[in-house]
C-alpha cells in the first residue's frame, strides 16, 4: 500500500486543513511549470495521487480502513493524472473540494457504504456518568482476501470488449421523430467498463463481506432515551470496499429498579413508618454515587422531599448535574395489636387528640398546596 500521509509529509492524524495546506505547498514547488526536472515530475505525480485520496473524504475514509484505490493491481482506477494537469486545474480542485476525474464514463466499482441505525441499550448509570458500552452488530466489512478489489489474489480485470470500457452501449432507434441515440449501461460488464477475470472466492467479487463486529461506544453523560449518537465511518462498507457509511445509534435507557428520571433529576420514594416520620431518622440510601445517609427531620409529613443536591443526571455537554429527590411516603400502621392500640390511645390522650378537632380546609392549603411547595422547593 502507498503511504500517502508520508508522501505529503504528514502524520496519520493530520486534519483536512493540514492535508490541503501540505499539498498546496508541495504542488507549488513541484509543478512541471515551475520545476521541469524528471524527479520533480515523478514526485508531483505521487503527491497528486496522495492528495486525490486524502483530500477526498470518501476516499480518505476508505484508505484509512486499508483500501488503497491506487494500489498496484487494481482498485478504483486513477482519477488523478498528475502530469498533464494545468496549474489552475489543481488550484480549482481546492475550491470545488473535489479531486477531479469524476465525470460520466463507466461507473465505479467502489461505492459509498450505507448508513445504519441501531438501538443502543444502556444502564441509567451510563446516562448519568457517561460510559463505554459495547455494541455487537452485523455489518459489511472490507473483504480481507481481496482488500475490496473483488479479484482473486494474483488475478486482475480486463477491459470490457462489448463497450470498450465506456460502461455504456449506444443504440440508434428509429422513431417517428427520426433517429434517436440512446445509451444504456453495458450489460456485459454491468456498467463498470471492465470485467473481473476471476472473482474473489470469499466475497464473490463484491469486495465486501458480512461480519459480526463489536465496537465500544463512548456514551456521553446526559444522554436519554431517543438521543442519537453518530459514529462516522462505522456503518456498512460499500460495494468494492468503498468507504463505510456512518453508524447512528439511538440510546435506550433501561428502567432502573429504584430511580426514575425526570429531566436532569432522579426521584425515588422512601416508605417511612409514622413513628420515624414523627421522631426523625437517618437512613442509608445506595445512590448511583455510592451510599449516602438520608436525614429525615422529626415531623416529616407525607410527600415531604429530601433533596440531595448534585446527585441527579449530568446535563448533556456540561459538568453540572441535577438533584436526587427522595419523597417521603409516610405509612400509617394498619394492623395494630391491642397493646399497640392502647399505646396510641395513650399517645392521643397526651396530645389531647382523643376526639380530633374537625380541621377541614380548602384543597389549596392542604395536600395540593403541599405538593406545589415540594416542587418549588
Ligand atoms: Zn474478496
Ligand atoms: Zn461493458
Amino acid at each position: 500500500m502507498n503511504d500517502y500521509y508520508a508522501e505529503l509529509g504528514l502524520s496519520r492524524d493530520a486534519s483536512s486543513e493540514e492535508i490541503k495546506r501540505a499539498y498546496r505547498k508541495m504542488a507549488r514547488k513541484l509543478h512541471p511549470d515551475v520545476n521541469p526536472s524528471d524527479e520533480a515530475a515523478d514526485q508531483f505525480k505521487r503527491v497528486g495521487q496522495a492528495y486525490a485520496v486524502l483530500g477526498d473524504p470518501e476516499k480518505k475514509a476508505s484508505y484509512d480502513q486499508g483500501v488503497d484505490p491506487y494500489a498496484p493491481g487494481g482498485g478504483a482506477g486513477a482519477g488523478f493524472g498528475g502530469a498533464g494537469f494545468s496549474f489552475s486545474d489543481i488550484m480549482d480542485a481546492f475550491f470545488t473540494g473535489g479531486a477531479a476525474g469524476a465525470s460520466g464514463g463507466p461507473r465505479s466499482r467502489v461505492q459509498h457504504g450505507q448508513d445504519a441505525l441501531l438501538p443502543l441499550d444502556i444502564e441509567l448509570s451510563d446516562a448519568v456518568f457517561g460510559g463505554e458500552v459495547d455494541l455487537t452488530f452485523d455489518t459489511a466489512v472490507v473483504c480481507t482476501t481481496c482488500h475490496g478489489d473483488g479479484s482473486r489474489p494474483g488475478t486482475g480485470k480486463h477491459t470490457c470488449d462489448v463497450c470498450g470500457g465506456a460502461g455504456q452501449t449506444q443504440q440508434v432507434q428509429r422513431s417517428f421523430l427520426g433517429q434517436v441515440l440512446t445509451s444504456r449501461p453495458c450489460t456485459a460488464c454491468d456498467g463498470y467498463g471492465d470485467i473481473i477475470d476471476s472473482p474473489c472466492f470469499e466475497c464473490d467479487g463484491n469486495g465486501r463481506k458480512r461480519e459480526t463486529r463489536t465496537i465500544s461506544i463512548k456514551v456521553p453523560a446526559g444522554v436519554d432515551t431517543g438521543t442519537r449518537i453518530q459514529l462516522r465511518g462505522e456503518g456498512e462498507v460499500g460495494h468494492g470496499g468503498g468507504p463505510a457509511g456512518d453508524l447512528y445509534v439511538e440510546v435506550r435507557v433501561a428502567k432502573h429498579p429504584m430511580f426514575q428520571r425526570q429531566g436532569d433529576d432522579l426521584h425515588c420514594s422512601l416508605e417511612l413508618p409514622m413513628s420515624a416520620a414523627a421522631l426523625g431518622a437517618s437512613l442509608p440510601l445506595e445512590t448511583l454515587d455510592g451510599p449516602r445517609d438520608i436525614d429525615i427531620q422529626a415531623g416529616t409529613q407525607p410527600g415531604d422531599v429530601v433533596t440531595l443536591k448534585g446527585l441527579g443526571v449530568t446535563r448533556l455537554r456540561t459538568e453540572s448535574r441535577g438533584d436526587l429527590l427522595v419523597h417521603a411516603n409516610v405509612r400509617t400502621p394498619s394492623k395494630l395489636t391491642s397493646e399497640q392500640a392502647d399505646l396510641l390511645r395513650q399517645f392521643a390522650a397526651s396530645r389531647g387528640e382523643e376526639t380530633p378537632a374537625p380541621k377541614f380546609q380548602s384543597v389549596n392549603q392542604g395536600l395540593l398546596g403541599k405538593l406545589r411547595q415540594a416542587w418549588k422547593g
